[in-house]
Protein backbone atom coordinates (compact mmCIF):
# COMPACT_ATOMS: atom_id res chain seq x y z
CA UNK A 1 0.00 0.00 0.00
CA UNK A 2 3.02 2.21 0.86
CA UNK A 3 1.07 3.91 3.45
CA UNK A 4 3.30 2.38 6.39
CA UNK A 5 7.18 3.26 6.71
CA UNK A 6 8.90 1.89 9.45
CA UNK A 7 13.02 2.51 10.25
CA UNK A 8 15.32 -0.49 12.26
CA UNK A 9 18.80 -1.41 12.63
CA UNK A 10 18.40 -5.05 12.85
CA UNK A 11 16.14 -7.47 11.11
CA UNK A 12 17.05 -10.83 12.95
CA UNK A 13 16.24 -14.33 10.95
CA UNK A 14 15.97 -17.79 13.40
CA UNK A 15 15.64 -20.88 12.30
CA UNK A 16 14.37 -22.79 15.20
CA UNK A 17 12.07 -21.85 18.22
CA UNK A 18 15.01 -21.70 20.76
CA UNK A 19 17.00 -18.70 18.54
CA UNK A 20 13.33 -16.91 18.78
CA UNK A 21 13.58 -17.61 22.58
CA UNK A 22 17.07 -16.62 22.81
CA UNK A 23 16.64 -13.00 20.92
CA UNK A 24 13.61 -12.24 22.96
CA UNK A 25 15.07 -13.14 26.30
CA UNK A 26 18.03 -10.92 25.46
CA UNK A 27 15.51 -7.94 24.18
CA UNK A 28 13.48 -8.26 27.29
CA UNK A 29 16.68 -7.93 29.37
CA UNK A 30 17.49 -5.02 27.22
CA UNK A 31 13.86 -3.80 26.66
CA UNK A 32 14.47 -3.84 22.93
CA UNK A 33 11.13 -3.69 21.29
CA UNK A 34 10.56 -6.31 18.97
CA UNK A 35 8.17 -6.32 15.73
CA UNK A 36 7.18 -9.71 14.77
CA UNK A 37 7.21 -10.21 10.91
CA UNK A 38 5.71 -12.69 8.67
CA UNK A 39 4.97 -12.52 4.96
CA UNK A 40 4.42 -8.49 5.62
CA UNK A 41 1.38 -8.80 3.61
CA UNK A 42 -0.79 -7.28 6.53
CA UNK A 43 -3.08 -4.29 5.85
CA UNK A 44 -2.74 -2.22 8.78
CA UNK A 45 0.87 -1.67 9.63
CA UNK A 46 1.19 -4.06 12.22
CA UNK A 47 4.46 -5.46 10.97
CA UNK A 48 6.06 -2.39 10.49
CA UNK A 49 8.12 -1.01 13.30
CA UNK A 50 6.94 2.71 14.84
CA UNK A 51 10.27 4.53 15.29
CA UNK A 52 10.79 3.21 19.12
CA UNK A 53 13.96 1.02 18.54
CA UNK A 54 12.47 -1.56 17.28
CA UNK A 55 14.09 -4.62 15.64
CA UNK A 56 12.19 -6.91 13.72
CA UNK A 57 11.98 -10.58 14.36
CA UNK A 58 10.93 -12.41 10.49
CA UNK A 59 9.69 -15.71 10.53
CA UNK A 60 10.90 -16.44 6.91
CA UNK A 61 13.33 -19.20 7.77
CA UNK A 62 11.49 -21.10 10.02
CA UNK A 63 9.11 -22.99 7.27
CA UNK A 64 9.42 -26.57 7.79
CA UNK A 65 5.84 -28.88 8.40
CA UNK A 66 6.70 -30.90 11.28
CA UNK A 67 4.12 -33.36 10.86
CA UNK A 68 1.42 -34.46 8.78
CA UNK A 69 -0.63 -37.23 9.37
CA UNK A 70 -2.80 -38.73 6.20
CA UNK A 71 -3.79 -41.97 7.54
CA UNK A 72 -5.26 -41.56 11.13
CA UNK A 73 -8.34 -39.28 9.95
CA UNK A 74 -7.83 -36.55 12.26
CA UNK A 75 -6.26 -34.68 9.42
CA UNK A 76 -4.06 -32.02 11.18
CA UNK A 77 -0.95 -30.39 9.93
CA UNK A 78 1.61 -29.01 12.60
CA UNK A 79 4.03 -26.67 10.74
CA UNK A 80 6.56 -23.77 11.37
CA UNK A 81 5.23 -20.10 12.05
CA UNK A 82 6.91 -19.16 8.43
CA UNK A 83 5.22 -21.34 6.23
CA UNK A 84 3.82 -19.48 3.57
CA UNK A 85 0.15 -20.54 3.30
CA UNK A 86 0.46 -20.79 -0.27
CA UNK A 87 3.08 -23.67 0.32
CA UNK A 88 0.96 -25.42 2.61
CA UNK A 89 -1.65 -25.69 0.48
CA UNK A 90 0.49 -27.49 -2.36
CA UNK A 91 1.91 -29.70 0.52
CA UNK A 92 -1.52 -31.11 0.99
CA UNK A 93 -2.50 -31.17 -2.37
CA UNK A 94 -1.09 -34.63 -2.75
CA UNK A 95 -2.51 -35.57 0.24
CA UNK A 96 -6.05 -34.65 -0.75
CA UNK A 97 -6.66 -32.19 1.85
CA UNK A 98 -6.73 -28.32 1.96
CA UNK A 99 -6.03 -25.44 4.40
CA UNK A 100 -8.91 -23.84 5.67
CA UNK A 101 -7.85 -20.42 5.14
CA UNK A 102 -7.64 -18.81 1.83
CA UNK A 103 -7.47 -15.28 0.41
CA UNK A 104 -5.01 -12.84 -2.30
CA UNK A 105 -2.23 -12.89 -0.50
CA UNK A 106 -1.69 -16.75 -0.19
CA UNK A 107 2.05 -16.39 -1.73
CA UNK A 108 3.69 -14.64 0.74
CA UNK A 109 1.37 -14.27 3.84
CA UNK A 110 2.40 -16.97 6.53
CA UNK A 111 0.79 -19.59 8.54
CA UNK A 112 2.09 -17.35 12.01
CA UNK A 113 0.93 -14.10 10.52
CA UNK A 114 -2.21 -15.84 9.82
CA UNK A 115 -3.05 -16.79 13.08
CA UNK A 116 -1.48 -13.40 14.70
CA UNK A 117 -3.98 -11.75 12.76
CA UNK A 118 -7.11 -14.36 12.74
CA UNK A 119 -7.11 -13.57 8.95
CA UNK A 120 -10.36 -14.94 7.57
CA UNK A 121 -10.90 -15.06 3.71
CA UNK A 122 -13.13 -16.73 1.47
CA UNK A 123 -13.40 -20.03 3.18
CA UNK A 124 -14.91 -18.54 6.70
CA UNK A 125 -18.14 -19.05 5.57
CA UNK A 126 -17.82 -22.96 4.69
CA UNK A 127 -14.71 -23.54 7.76
CA UNK A 128 -15.18 -20.71 10.07
CA UNK A 129 -12.28 -19.12 12.08
CA UNK A 130 -8.74 -19.75 13.10
CA UNK A 131 -10.21 -19.92 16.60
CA UNK A 132 -11.76 -22.92 15.31
CA UNK A 133 -9.80 -24.54 12.93
CA UNK A 134 -6.06 -23.96 15.13
CA UNK A 135 -6.05 -27.02 17.66
CA UNK A 136 -2.85 -25.86 19.08
CA UNK A 137 0.17 -23.02 19.16
CA UNK A 138 3.82 -23.03 20.00
CA UNK A 139 4.24 -19.32 21.43
CA UNK A 140 7.86 -17.27 22.53
CA UNK A 141 6.42 -15.66 25.42
CA UNK A 142 7.72 -11.82 25.77
CA UNK A 143 10.32 -12.83 28.88
CA UNK A 144 11.78 -16.10 26.09
CA UNK A 145 9.78 -18.40 27.75
CA UNK A 146 8.28 -21.01 25.23
CA UNK A 147 4.89 -21.70 25.46
CA UNK A 148 4.45 -25.56 24.10
CA UNK A 149 0.65 -25.57 23.49
CA UNK A 150 0.85 -27.59 19.92
CA UNK A 151 -1.84 -30.17 20.90
CA UNK A 152 -3.62 -32.12 17.79
CA UNK A 153 -6.17 -32.85 20.02
CA UNK A 154 -9.84 -32.15 18.75
CA UNK A 155 -11.10 -32.03 22.32
CA UNK A 156 -9.71 -30.26 25.27
CA UNK A 157 -11.49 -28.93 28.18
CA UNK A 158 -9.10 -28.69 30.61
CA UNK A 159 -9.03 -24.61 31.38
CA UNK A 160 -8.13 -21.78 30.11
CA UNK A 161 -7.48 -22.06 26.02
CA UNK A 162 -4.43 -20.18 25.99
CA UNK A 163 -3.99 -20.22 22.65
CA UNK A 164 -7.26 -18.24 21.97
CA UNK A 165 -5.24 -14.90 23.36
CA UNK A 166 -2.73 -15.40 20.61
CA UNK A 167 -5.03 -15.80 17.46
CA UNK A 168 -5.44 -11.91 16.35
CA UNK A 169 -2.80 -10.73 18.87
CA UNK A 170 -0.99 -8.88 15.96
CA UNK A 171 2.22 -10.09 17.77
CA UNK A 172 1.79 -7.89 20.92
CA UNK A 173 1.43 -11.19 23.09
CA UNK A 174 4.35 -13.21 22.22
CA UNK A 175 6.19 -15.06 18.88
CA UNK A 176 3.70 -17.99 17.37
CA UNK A 177 6.59 -20.11 16.15
CA UNK A 178 4.51 -23.45 15.22
CA UNK A 179 1.19 -24.08 14.55
CA UNK A 180 -1.39 -27.17 14.47
CA UNK A 181 -4.32 -26.96 12.38
CA UNK A 182 -7.32 -28.75 10.90
CA UNK A 183 -6.89 -29.59 7.61
CA UNK A 184 -10.52 -30.28 5.87
CA UNK A 185 -10.61 -33.21 2.88
CA UNK A 186 -10.35 -31.45 -0.63
CA UNK A 187 -13.84 -31.00 -2.08
CA UNK A 188 -14.24 -33.59 -4.62
CA UNK A 189 -15.76 -31.11 -7.05
CA UNK A 190 -15.83 -27.37 -7.10
CA UNK A 191 -17.66 -24.87 -9.20
CA UNK A 192 -17.95 -20.94 -9.36
CA UNK A 193 -20.62 -18.42 -11.00
CA UNK A 194 -20.24 -14.82 -11.50
CA UNK A 195 -23.73 -13.39 -11.34
CA UNK A 196 -24.36 -9.91 -12.55
CA UNK A 197 -27.10 -8.10 -10.04
CA UNK A 198 -29.48 -5.17 -11.60
CA UNK A 199 -28.87 -3.44 -7.78
CA UNK A 200 -27.86 -3.94 -5.16
CA UNK A 201 -31.19 -5.03 -3.17
CA UNK A 202 -31.39 -8.30 -5.18
CA UNK A 203 -27.97 -9.33 -2.76
CA UNK A 204 -29.50 -10.05 0.29
CA UNK A 205 -32.79 -12.32 -0.96
CA UNK A 206 -29.83 -13.46 -3.52
CA UNK A 207 -27.73 -14.82 -0.31
CA UNK A 208 -31.10 -16.67 1.00
CA UNK A 209 -31.96 -18.65 -2.51
CA UNK A 210 -28.57 -19.40 -2.33
CA UNK A 211 -28.18 -21.12 0.79
CA UNK A 212 -31.40 -22.43 0.52
CA UNK A 213 -30.85 -24.03 -2.93
CA UNK A 214 -27.37 -25.09 -2.79
CA UNK A 215 -27.45 -25.42 1.06
CA UNK A 216 -24.26 -27.97 2.28
CA UNK A 217 -22.18 -26.98 -0.95
CA UNK A 218 -22.27 -23.31 -0.84
CA UNK A 219 -19.06 -22.94 -0.03
CA UNK A 220 -18.04 -18.75 -0.85
CA UNK A 221 -20.86 -15.58 -1.31
CA UNK A 222 -18.57 -12.82 -2.66
CA UNK A 223 -19.80 -9.09 -3.08
CA UNK A 224 -18.34 -7.27 -5.78
CA UNK A 225 -19.78 -3.64 -6.73
CA UNK A 226 -19.51 -1.84 -10.00
CA UNK A 227 -16.51 0.15 -8.90
CA UNK A 228 -14.37 -2.62 -7.56
CA UNK A 229 -15.37 -5.32 -10.65
CA UNK A 230 -14.12 -2.14 -13.00
CA UNK A 231 -10.56 -1.40 -11.15
CA UNK A 232 -10.19 -5.25 -11.45
CA UNK A 233 -10.98 -5.63 -15.20
CA UNK A 234 -9.28 -2.94 -15.61
CA UNK A 235 -6.43 -4.37 -14.15
CA UNK A 236 -6.36 -7.33 -15.06
CA UNK A 237 -6.85 -9.44 -12.31
CA UNK A 238 -8.46 -12.23 -13.72
CA UNK A 239 -11.82 -12.24 -16.50
CA UNK A 240 -15.21 -11.18 -16.07
CA UNK A 241 -18.11 -11.38 -18.15
CA UNK A 242 -18.01 -9.61 -21.76
CA UNK A 243 -19.47 -6.01 -21.62
CA UNK A 244 -22.65 -6.57 -22.72
CA UNK A 245 -22.98 -9.04 -20.21
CA UNK A 246 -21.45 -7.26 -17.68
CA UNK A 247 -24.08 -4.27 -19.25
CA UNK A 248 -26.55 -2.23 -16.46
CA UNK A 249 -25.05 -4.48 -13.45
CA UNK A 250 -24.73 -2.34 -10.28
CA UNK A 251 -22.79 -4.87 -8.70
CA UNK A 252 -22.16 -8.71 -9.05
CA UNK A 253 -21.91 -11.51 -6.78
CA UNK A 254 -19.37 -14.40 -6.89
CA UNK A 255 -20.57 -18.17 -6.05
CA UNK A 256 -18.76 -21.18 -5.08
CA UNK A 257 -19.71 -24.70 -4.52
CA UNK A 258 -17.67 -27.43 -3.22
CA UNK A 259 -18.86 -30.85 -2.99
CA UNK A 260 -18.26 -34.82 -3.19
CA UNK A 261 -19.94 -35.15 -6.34
CA UNK A 262 -19.50 -32.90 -9.73
CA UNK A 263 -22.39 -33.70 -11.54
CA UNK A 264 -24.23 -33.45 -8.65
CA UNK A 265 -23.12 -30.32 -7.32
CA UNK A 266 -23.05 -28.66 -11.29
CA UNK A 267 -26.64 -29.22 -11.57
CA UNK A 268 -27.59 -27.83 -8.17
CA UNK A 269 -25.80 -24.44 -9.30
CA UNK A 270 -26.85 -24.50 -12.70
CA UNK A 271 -30.84 -25.12 -11.85
CA UNK A 272 -30.13 -22.28 -9.37
CA UNK A 273 -28.88 -20.32 -12.21
CA UNK A 274 -31.59 -21.10 -14.58
CA UNK A 275 -34.83 -20.49 -11.89
CA UNK A 276 -33.21 -17.07 -10.96
CA UNK A 277 -33.16 -16.29 -14.85
CA UNK A 278 -36.63 -17.28 -15.28
CA UNK A 279 -38.22 -15.41 -12.68
CA UNK A 280 -40.79 -12.65 -13.78
CA UNK A 281 -38.57 -10.12 -11.87
CA UNK A 282 -34.98 -11.66 -11.98
CA UNK A 283 -32.72 -11.10 -8.98
CA UNK A 284 -30.02 -10.83 -11.41
CA UNK A 285 -29.35 -9.82 -15.36
CA UNK A 286 -26.78 -12.83 -16.26
CA UNK A 287 -24.27 -15.20 -14.72
CA UNK A 288 -21.15 -16.73 -16.43
CA UNK A 289 -20.95 -20.55 -14.78
CA UNK A 290 -17.35 -21.45 -14.54
CA UNK A 291 -16.41 -24.10 -17.84
CA UNK A 292 -12.98 -25.85 -16.31
CA UNK A 293 -10.10 -25.00 -14.06
CA UNK A 294 -9.29 -22.55 -16.30
CA UNK A 295 -12.30 -20.29 -16.00
CA UNK A 296 -13.00 -21.14 -12.33
CA UNK A 297 -9.31 -19.29 -11.38
CA UNK A 298 -10.15 -16.49 -13.74
CA UNK A 299 -13.61 -16.13 -11.88
CA UNK A 300 -11.68 -16.33 -8.60
CA UNK A 301 -8.92 -13.98 -9.90
CA UNK A 302 -11.37 -11.33 -10.61
CA UNK A 303 -12.42 -11.03 -7.09
CA UNK A 304 -9.05 -12.06 -4.98
CA UNK A 305 -7.13 -9.17 -7.42
CA UNK A 306 -9.16 -6.20 -6.09
CA UNK A 307 -6.95 -5.53 -3.34
CA UNK A 308 -3.58 -5.56 -5.86
CA UNK A 309 -6.19 -3.40 -8.54
CA UNK A 310 -6.88 -0.91 -5.80
CA UNK A 311 -3.42 -0.86 -5.10
CA UNK A 312 -2.39 -0.05 -8.94
CA UNK A 313 -4.92 2.16 -9.29
CA UNK A 314 -3.63 4.86 -6.50
CA UNK A 315 -3.09 5.09 -2.79
CA UNK A 316 -6.13 3.46 -0.58
CA UNK A 317 -7.74 3.85 2.70
CA UNK A 318 -8.57 0.55 3.54
CA UNK A 319 -12.13 -0.24 5.70
CA UNK A 320 -12.33 -3.49 6.66
CA UNK A 321 -15.50 -3.22 8.86
CA UNK A 322 -18.39 -5.87 10.28
CA UNK A 323 -21.95 -4.06 9.69
CA UNK A 324 -25.09 -5.91 8.99
CA UNK A 325 -25.41 -7.01 5.09
CA UNK A 326 -28.70 -4.92 4.70
CA UNK A 327 -26.26 -1.46 5.36
CA UNK A 328 -23.20 -2.56 3.17
CA UNK A 329 -24.49 0.55 0.26
CA UNK A 330 -25.94 2.88 2.65
CA UNK A 331 -22.06 2.81 3.91
CA UNK A 332 -20.55 3.05 0.76
CA UNK A 333 -23.20 5.66 -0.63
CA UNK A 334 -22.49 7.55 2.67
CA UNK A 335 -18.93 7.68 2.03
CA UNK A 336 -18.88 9.07 -1.07
CA UNK A 337 -21.71 11.97 -0.24
CA UNK A 338 -19.06 12.42 2.66
CA UNK A 339 -16.25 13.03 0.50
CA UNK A 340 -18.40 15.16 -2.60
CA UNK A 341 -19.19 17.21 0.27
CA UNK A 342 -16.07 18.03 1.49
CA UNK A 343 -15.00 18.79 -2.12
CA UNK A 344 -12.89 15.86 -2.58
CA UNK A 345 -14.57 13.37 -4.95
CA UNK A 346 -12.28 13.55 -8.40
CA UNK A 347 -9.35 12.55 -10.04
CA UNK A 348 -7.27 15.66 -7.94
CA UNK A 349 -8.34 13.93 -4.81
CA UNK A 350 -10.01 10.43 -4.16
CA UNK A 351 -11.23 8.69 -7.69
CA UNK A 352 -13.01 5.64 -6.46
CA UNK A 353 -14.69 4.54 -3.44
CA UNK A 354 -15.42 0.62 -4.04
CA UNK A 355 -17.06 -2.05 -1.77
CA UNK A 356 -16.50 -5.59 -2.15
CA UNK A 357 -16.20 -8.51 0.48
CA UNK A 358 -17.91 -11.60 1.76
CA UNK A 359 -21.29 -11.13 2.62
CA UNK A 360 -21.36 -14.57 4.03
CA UNK A 361 -19.33 -13.39 6.72
CA UNK A 362 -21.02 -9.87 7.15
CA UNK A 363 -17.78 -8.32 5.85
CA UNK A 364 -17.47 -5.25 3.65
CA UNK A 365 -13.98 -3.70 2.44
CA UNK A 366 -14.60 -0.56 1.93
CA UNK A 367 -11.46 1.17 0.10
CA UNK A 368 -11.33 4.60 -0.89
CA UNK A 369 -8.86 4.96 -3.69
CA UNK A 370 -6.92 8.69 -3.86
CA UNK A 371 -4.34 10.09 -5.59
CA UNK A 372 -2.38 10.97 -2.56
CA UNK A 373 -2.28 10.17 1.25
CA UNK A 374 -3.30 13.72 2.46
CA UNK A 375 -4.28 14.66 5.50
CA UNK A 376 -7.54 16.48 4.11
CA UNK A 377 -8.73 13.05 3.04
CA UNK A 378 -7.91 11.35 6.10
CA UNK A 379 -9.74 14.12 8.48
CA UNK A 380 -12.63 13.56 5.82
CA UNK A 381 -13.21 9.45 6.69
CA UNK A 382 -11.60 9.31 9.88
CA UNK A 383 -13.85 9.09 12.61
CA UNK A 384 -16.54 9.72 10.33
CA UNK A 385 -16.01 5.71 8.39
CA UNK A 386 -15.53 4.49 12.37
CA UNK A 387 -18.36 6.60 13.68
CA UNK A 388 -20.64 4.68 11.35
CA UNK A 389 -19.58 1.55 11.89
CA UNK A 390 -20.66 2.59 15.59
CA UNK A 391 -23.95 3.71 14.40
CA UNK A 392 -24.81 -0.37 13.17
CA UNK A 393 -23.01 -1.41 16.34
CA UNK A 394 -20.39 -3.25 13.85
CA UNK A 395 -16.70 -3.66 13.95
CA UNK A 396 -14.15 -1.34 12.84
CA UNK A 397 -11.90 -4.68 12.12
CA UNK A 398 -13.93 -7.70 10.60
CA UNK A 399 -10.35 -9.65 9.37
CA UNK A 400 -7.38 -7.76 9.02
CA UNK A 401 -6.97 -6.24 12.50
CA UNK A 402 -5.89 -3.31 14.32
CA UNK A 403 -2.29 -2.60 13.92
CA UNK A 404 -1.32 0.93 13.87
CA UNK A 405 -3.89 1.97 11.95
CA UNK A 406 -6.87 1.10 14.01
CA UNK A 407 -5.51 1.26 17.36
CA UNK A 408 -6.69 4.76 18.68
CA UNK A 409 -10.33 3.54 17.62
CA UNK A 410 -10.33 0.59 19.06
CA UNK A 411 -13.54 2.18 21.43
CA UNK A 412 -15.60 2.40 18.71
CA UNK A 413 -15.76 -1.65 19.01
CA UNK A 414 -14.94 -2.23 22.31
CA UNK A 415 -16.78 -0.67 25.65
CA UNK A 416 -13.90 0.75 28.33
CA UNK A 417 -13.81 -2.36 30.26
CA UNK A 418 -13.14 -4.30 27.58
CA UNK A 419 -10.40 -2.20 26.55
CA UNK A 420 -9.70 -2.46 30.64
CA UNK A 421 -9.17 -6.10 30.58
CA UNK A 422 -7.37 -6.40 27.35
CA UNK A 423 -4.70 -3.41 28.66
CA UNK A 424 -4.47 -6.28 31.84
CA UNK A 425 -3.78 -9.03 29.49
CA UNK A 426 -0.96 -7.25 27.74
CA UNK A 427 0.55 -6.33 30.99
CA UNK A 428 0.82 -9.41 32.25
CA UNK A 429 2.44 -11.10 29.66
CA UNK A 430 4.29 -8.30 28.22
CA UNK A 431 5.08 -6.10 31.39
CA UNK A 432 8.37 -4.21 29.54
CA UNK A 433 6.39 -3.90 26.80
CA UNK A 434 8.74 -4.95 24.05
CA UNK A 435 6.51 -6.85 22.13
CA UNK A 436 5.40 -4.44 18.50
CA UNK A 437 4.94 -1.20 20.72
CA UNK A 438 2.04 1.17 19.60
CA UNK A 439 -0.01 -1.82 17.92
CA UNK A 440 -3.84 -2.78 18.88
CA UNK A 441 -3.99 -0.75 22.12
CA UNK A 442 -4.27 2.43 22.45
CA UNK A 443 -2.08 4.67 23.86
CA UNK A 444 -3.10 5.06 27.46
CA UNK A 445 -1.23 7.93 29.95
CA UNK A 446 0.97 6.88 31.93
CA UNK A 447 0.91 3.54 30.09
CA UNK A 448 2.42 0.68 31.96
CA UNK A 449 2.49 -1.61 28.56
CA UNK A 450 5.01 0.69 26.88
CA UNK A 451 7.30 1.94 29.03
CA UNK A 452 10.87 3.58 27.99
CA UNK A 453 12.01 0.81 25.19
CA UNK A 454 16.10 1.49 24.43
CA UNK A 455 16.51 3.13 21.39
CA UNK A 456 18.52 0.85 18.71
CA UNK A 457 19.50 3.18 16.18
CA UNK A 458 17.80 3.57 12.58
CA UNK A 459 18.18 2.09 8.83
CA UNK A 460 15.64 1.65 6.51
CA UNK A 461 14.12 -1.59 6.19
CA UNK A 462 11.07 -2.57 3.28
C1 LIG B 1 -3.89 -9.08 -1.68
C2 LIG B 1 -4.25 -9.20 -0.23
C3 LIG B 1 -5.43 -9.82 0.14
C4 LIG B 1 -5.75 -9.99 1.49
N1 LIG B 1 -6.92 -10.62 1.81
C5 LIG B 1 -7.20 -10.84 3.10
C6 LIG B 1 -8.41 -11.53 3.45
O1 LIG B 1 -9.22 -11.91 2.61
N2 LIG B 1 -8.64 -11.76 4.76
C7 LIG B 1 -7.76 -11.34 5.73
O2 LIG B 1 -8.03 -11.59 6.91
N3 LIG B 1 -6.64 -10.66 5.43
C8 LIG B 1 -6.34 -10.40 4.15
N4 LIG B 1 -5.20 -9.71 3.83
C9 LIG B 1 -4.34 -9.18 4.91
C10 LIG B 1 -3.13 -10.07 5.27
O3 LIG B 1 -2.72 -10.83 4.18
C11 LIG B 1 -3.42 -10.98 6.45
O4 LIG B 1 -3.58 -10.17 7.58
C12 LIG B 1 -2.34 -12.02 6.73
O5 LIG B 1 -2.84 -12.95 7.67
C13 LIG B 1 -1.04 -11.45 7.27
O6 LIG B 1 -0.06 -12.48 7.29
P1 LIG B 1 1.49 -12.14 7.16
O7 LIG B 1 2.28 -13.39 7.34
O8 LIG B 1 1.77 -11.38 5.93
O9 LIG B 1 1.70 -11.21 8.44
P2 LIG B 1 2.45 -9.80 8.54
O10 LIG B 1 1.84 -8.82 7.63
O11 LIG B 1 3.90 -10.00 8.44
O12 LIG B 1 2.06 -9.42 10.05
C14 LIG B 1 0.73 -9.12 10.42
C15 LIG B 1 0.66 -8.95 11.95
O13 LIG B 1 0.92 -10.18 12.60
C16 LIG B 1 2.11 -10.11 13.39
N5 LIG B 1 2.83 -11.36 13.17
C17 LIG B 1 3.25 -11.89 11.99
N6 LIG B 1 3.81 -13.09 12.18
C18 LIG B 1 3.74 -13.33 13.52
C19 LIG B 1 4.15 -14.42 14.35
N7 LIG B 1 4.73 -15.50 13.84
N8 LIG B 1 3.92 -14.33 15.67
C20 LIG B 1 3.32 -13.23 16.21
N9 LIG B 1 2.92 -12.19 15.47
C21 LIG B 1 3.12 -12.23 14.15
C22 LIG B 1 2.85 -8.87 12.92
O14 LIG B 1 3.62 -8.30 13.95
C23 LIG B 1 1.70 -7.98 12.49
O15 LIG B 1 1.15 -7.32 13.59
C24 LIG B 1 -4.87 -9.50 2.49
C25 LIG B 1 -3.68 -8.84 2.11
C26 LIG B 1 -3.38 -8.68 0.77
C27 LIG B 1 -2.09 -8.01 0.42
Amino acid sequence: MGKYHGTSSTVLRPRTTKEVSEIVKYCNEKRIGIVPQGGNTGLVGGSVPTGRGELVVSLGSMNKVRHFDPVSGMCTLVADAGCVLQSLTDYLAPHNHIMPVEFGAKGSCMIGGNCATNAGGVRLLRYGSLHGTVLGLEVVLPDGTILDQLTTLRKDNTGYDLKQLFIGSEGTLGIITGVSILTPPAPQASSNALLALPSFDSVLPLFKRAKRELSEILSAFEFIDRGAYDLSVRHGQGRGMSPEEAGGAECFVLIETSGGRREHDEEKLSDLLEHLLSEDKPLINTGVLSQDATQFSNIWSLREGITEAVSKEGKAYKYDISIPLSAFKEVVDATKDRLREKGLLGPHAVKEVVGYGHIGDGNLHLNVVAAAYTSEIEAALEPFVYELVGKYKGSISAEHGLGVMKAHALHYSKNGISIEWMRRIKDLFDPNGIMNPGKVLPPASGASHEPSLKNTGSGRVA
